[in-house]
């Protein structure tokens, strides 16, 4: 018979892998709704773009900036959500496993507790679930092409699903509908809903287009003896072009 008082901490420790991940590099944990296709359903989310969903996620996301003050940057578009943490973090030593874990559930919560505000007549009917993963991006080169690759798809699907929910909703099928958009480029789709729709895409709502940035507005502040210092006021979302420089280059001290 086994004794369990003999059971040492350092031998069960010894099965534990100690996944750390790469030092200096940006950290990115992306969380991802879970089924939101049918929880989008379930909870009569309007189509193709529910702006008080969008502004549920975003709530959600500036709450984790408060508490996991790491977190420089953060992008969030449909159900998903990257945050960017500052290269040298030693938020849980680094390891993985606990930064996702603890920044998910964060999230998650802060999404059911937030409900009400955003969706005052409608109830939460089941609890939704994100998952997540943490990547490391190694050079500001690259940790730029990860936020453009975000925000290109947040264009593309944005496009497809504006045509393809008005064409659903002038009438056609789901199945008629993937069949006219199927292979169609950028022009053709843009073509189709100014003469079928008379929607000019440019006209749609930044949130819908851009997706949602949230990051600390850094305030200067003028003391009174000339000297600038900067303080960290307050987290903000902006639905900025963050593929082109132009962002970057205002607020530099972001991804230092
Ligand atoms: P998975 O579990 O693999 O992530 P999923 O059903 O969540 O599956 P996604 O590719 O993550 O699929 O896509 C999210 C889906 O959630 C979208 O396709 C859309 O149907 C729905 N959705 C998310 N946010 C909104 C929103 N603000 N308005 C309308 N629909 C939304
Ligand atoms: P960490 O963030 O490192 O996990 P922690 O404060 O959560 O820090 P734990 O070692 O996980 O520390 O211990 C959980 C603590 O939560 C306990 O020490 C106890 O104070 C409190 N706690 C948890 N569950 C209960 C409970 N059911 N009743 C009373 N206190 C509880
Ligand atoms: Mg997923
Ligand atoms: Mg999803
Ligand atoms: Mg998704
Ligand atoms: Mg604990």
């Amino acid at each position: 018979e086994q004794n369990v008082n003999n059971i040492k901490q350092e031998y069960m420790k010894l099965f534990q892998f100690e996944n750390k991940l790469l030092p200096f590099t940006w950290i990115v944990i992306r969380i991802d709704g879970s089924h939101f296709h049918r929880f989008s359903e379930v909870h009569g989310f309007e189509k193709p773009n529910d702006e008080q969903a969008l502004k549920l996620m975003n709530s959600s996301a500036v709450a984790v900036l408060e508490e996991f003050k790491d977190i420089v940057f953060a992008y969030g578009v449909s159900d998903e959500y990257s945050f960017i943490l500052k290269r040298n973090t030693q938020l849980y030593q680094r390891r993985p496993s606990e930064m996702v874990s603890a920044i998910v559930s964060f999230f998650s919560s802060t999404y059911v507790m937030n409900w009400k505000e955003y969706f005052p007549k409608k109830e939460l009917k089941f609890p939704p679930n994100f998952d997540g993963r943490g990547v490391c991006y190694p050079s500001y080169e690259i940790i730029r092409d990860y936020l453009a690759w975000r925000q290109v798809d947040c264009h593309i699907n944005n496009q497809y699903n504006t045509c393809f929910w008005m064409l659903v909703k002038s009438g056609k099928t789901t199945k008629e509908a993937q069949s006219l958009l199927k292979g169609t480029q950028t022009q053709e789709k843009n073509q189709m809903l100014l003469n079928l729709f008379n929607i000019d895409y440019k006209t749609l709502p930044i949130i819908f287009r851009n997706g949602s940035s949230v990051f600390w507005d850094k305030e200067m502040m003028l003391t009174d003896n000339g000297v600038i210092t900067k303080s960290y006021k307050k987290v903000v979302v902006e639905h900025p072009n963050i593929i082109e420089d132009c962002f970057w280059e205002t607020h530099p001290l972001i991804l230092q």
